[in-house]
């Protein structure tokens, strides 16, 4: 079941990362590839740009 509204699709945590370089929240988690699976691979489609977000 898809919602309209992004905002509402939190499973308890902030998925949408605000991009630390432009500000945008249209990024999208990515999966970790590392050893480092307390940390969140963040994808930003505003200016196409991978970031990391703890927590
Ligand atoms: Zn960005």
């Amino acid at each position: 079941m898809r919602r309209p509204d992004p905002s509402v699709e939190t499973t308890g945590q902030d998925e949408r990362a605000a991009c630390p370089y432009c500000g945008s929240t249209e990024t999208r988690r990515e999966h970790p590839k590392g050893p480092s699976l307390c940390r969140s691979m963040h994808y930003c489609d505003a200016c196409e740009q991978p970031f990391e977000a703890f927590g």
